[in-house]
Parts: structure tokens; sequence; C-alpha cells
């Protein structure tokens, strides 16, 4: 059993010393470079659970105790299979946050299918997912390494929003979820070897310091590790839950830019179309339009529909790029036999684990059940490997 790392030992005032966030707080958007290019992920989302531990208040994706769904292994093994037969990579698991005592309802349906907790039913929908081939990206939320540890050797990569370092009122009330515990996650990401994806969330109470030091967080923890693949930049949206202000262009505009300079470029940075005016901010620095679906609504943000595909090739036609389509897992990050025309810069092989355990990926990146994936002779394996060759569009 890997013991769980400390929830809260990052010093937040660690990479935010007072002269990297006033150099951040300099940048703007003529400051940074347009990508060469942008690209995009199909995907299918599977809203495993709505419960969620936490209630924050610009928030549309929680349901209280007694409302909080659950999908069956058939509903999963639906929704997979639809997306695969539909051409996607990507099964995207979303989650609320380890659902608390308070949902009693959900334990005792998990139990009943014979599973102690929601890591270990993920871990089952991965495999699931797998089976139906579709390369599994979970995102649920705080982890503990225990819990990590229990579904990465079944995921492509991983992800958790920072959203944020500062306290924010958004994130308040009895159940307040901790910046420190989100570091903590994306900590423990890069000590087991996964790719991973976080981000920024923008206009929900924080200062514009706050933005350079999240950023700054990030770029820290990817300094040690080597595993941030993507960073998200997402203004926080109206909705049934969040009528506060919403961030105008020129923010979004400033707060690209800001990601753009905080960040490698071998870190890739996103903004969702379907939450953000994404043609309007490629020329700060983005370039990647995350996932798009064929199938399935947008769970986390359900009033805001994806774009259709066309709508990313006209983003891509407008700003004169190439729109390139990518698997959940940057190519960066497989072995090299999947790199063959790989132009970038491959991701350096991850650090041992410091307790001595073994990484999910087995001393790489990508985990031996997701590299067989990749390599199996069936319509899935081949649509994994025409994505890497850029022969899927
Ligand atoms: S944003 Fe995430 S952590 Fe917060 S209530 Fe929604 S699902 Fe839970």
């Amino acid at each position: 059993m890997i013991p769980d790392a400390p929830a809260y030992d990052i010093d937040l005032s660690l990479p935010g010393s007072e002269s990297a966030v006033s150099e951040l707080l300099a940048v703007r958007p003529a400051d940074v470079e347009p990508a060469d290019h942008l690209s995009f992920c199909r995907n299918v989302f599977v809203p495993l659970t709505t419960a969620c531990r936490y209630t924050c208040t610009y928030c549309t994706y929680y349901d209280p105790p007694g409302q909080a769904e659950l999908l069956s292994p058939a509903e999963v093994r639906d929704i997979v299979r639809t997306g695969a037969e539909a051409g996607c990579t990507e099964a995207l698991f979303t989650f609320g946050d380890d659902p608390d005592d308070r949902y009693t309802q959900v334990h005792h349906q998990l139990d009943s299918w014979g599973f102690g907790s929601i890591h270990e039913y993920l871990r089952r929908a991965c495999e699931i997912a797998l089976e139906e081939g579709l390369l599994p990206h979970a995102n649920p939320g705080d982890q503990t390494r225990e819990q990590m540890a229990t579904v990465a050797d079944r995921n492509a990569s991983m992800g958790v929003m920072l959203e944020t370092t500062a306290e924010v009122q958004a994130h308040g009330g009895p159940r307040a979820k901790s910046p420190g515990q989100r570091l903590a996650t994306i900590r423990t990401a890069g000590e087991l070897g996964i790719p991973f994806t976080t981000g920024i969330l923008v206009g929900i109470g924080e200062e514009w310091a706050d933005r350079a030091r999240s950023l700054l967080a990030i770029r820290e923890l990817h300094e040690r590790y080597g595993h941030v693949q993507e960073v998200i930049v997402q203004p926080v949206a109206e909705n049934e839950r969040w009528q506060g202000p919403t961030p105008d262009l020129e923010t979004l505009r400033r707060a690209v830019a800001m990601a753009r300079a905080a960040l490698p470029e071998t870190v890739s940075l996103q903004v969702p179309p379907n939450l953000a005016p994404a043609g309007e901010v490629v020329d700060c620095g983005i370039d990647d339009l995350g996932g798009v679906s064929p199938v399935t609504d947008d769970h986390i943000n359900p009033d805001y529909a994806w774009p259709a595909l066309d709508a990313l090739r006209d983003i891509a036609d407008h700003a004169e790029v190439p729109l390139r389509e990518r698997l959940p897992v940057y190519e960066r990050y497989l072995p090299a036999d999947f790199r063959a025309d790989f132009e970038g810069t491959p991701a350096p092989t991850p650090a041992p684990a410091t307790d001595g355990g073994s990484s999910p990926g087995g001393g790489g990146w990508v985990p031996e059940q997701v590299q067989d994936a990749l390599r199996a002779e069936t319509d899935a394996g081949r649509r994994f490997r025409a994505v890497l060759q850029g022969e899927s569009l």
C-alpha cells in the first residue's frame, strides 16, 4: 500500500516571489508569440457521479445528497461504446470530489455493486472504456496518493483544475475546498509520473496577483516533475448558480498571455471554445481547443454546448494555422516508438518514486494497459495511431 502524502506540505509562497509575480503582471498579449498550430481531442463525457463533497458557488455540476447520480457499469459501457463508434479517442471521466458521508445512497449503491470506494469503481469504469476502445482521462477532483494510485495505471492521463491558489468566497461555506489540497493532488500526480492537465479559473474572486501566483505554482510543480502536459485558462461562466460578474475579453486575453509567459513552451495552453471566445485569444498563445464531443453534452457546463468540429476549423483557419487532432495524452509523453513523426521535445523520463514505490507507467509515463491499447490491431488501435500520424482529419 502506498502511504498518503501529507495534503498541505506545499508552501504557497515558494513560487510566488514578488519579482516573479511582478514580471508576470507586466505581461500583455503583445508580449507573447502565437502558436503555430491548434489541437483538439475527440472525447465523450462520462459523468460517473454528480455527488461532490464541496459546494462551489459557481458550479452546476454537483447534485445534493439524495439527488446525485451514479452511472451504472452498463450505462458507462453504453456511453463509451457510442463514443468509440463515433470516432472518439478519449473517455473523459468527470466527477464531483470524493462523495462524503452525506451521500449514503451513492455509497450503498457502490457497495451493492461490490466496490469499496468511488475510486475502485472509477478503476473499473476506466477498464470498461479501454475494453470498448477509448483512452481514459479521469478528472476526479482532489485525491490522496492512495486514491490516485488506485486508478493511475488505467488512465492515459489525468487532471484537476487548480483554479486558484487564493482562498476565495466562491469556495467557501461549510465545505470549502482548499488550494493546498489541489496543489498536493498535482504534486502527487508528478510523484506518480502521470501526464497531467490542470488550469486556472478566472473570475471567481481572485486578484491579478493570485492569477500570477497560481500560474507560478503550476510552473514550480512542473519544473519538479515534468508532468504538466497542458494548462487550461477558463473564465467563470454565468449559470443558474453563478450570476456574479464574468471576465471580459480584455481580462481573458491578459490572463492567457500571462499563462503563456509563465509556462514552458512544451506545456500546451488551452482555452475551451464552448466557454470562452477562443478565436479571439489565439494570438495570446493558446495551442489547444480542448475536447470536442460528437455524442455527449458538456456535463460540467451543460448550458454551453460543444462547438462542432467545423467551428474549430473556422478558428484555426481564421488564425491561419493548421488544426491537428491529438490523443488525451500528449505525444511527448508517449514511448519513442509512437513518436516517429513527432517534431517536439520528448518529456524526460519521470523521476523514480521517492518512497521506492513503482510508478503506474513502470518507469515511463504511459501505463502498460494504455500502451497495449495504442498498439492493438483493432479499429480503436488503428484510430489512435492514425491520430498520431496526422491521418485522422
Ligand atoms: S467545482 Fe468541482 S469541487 Fe466544486 S462543487 Fe463543482 S464538482 Fe464539486
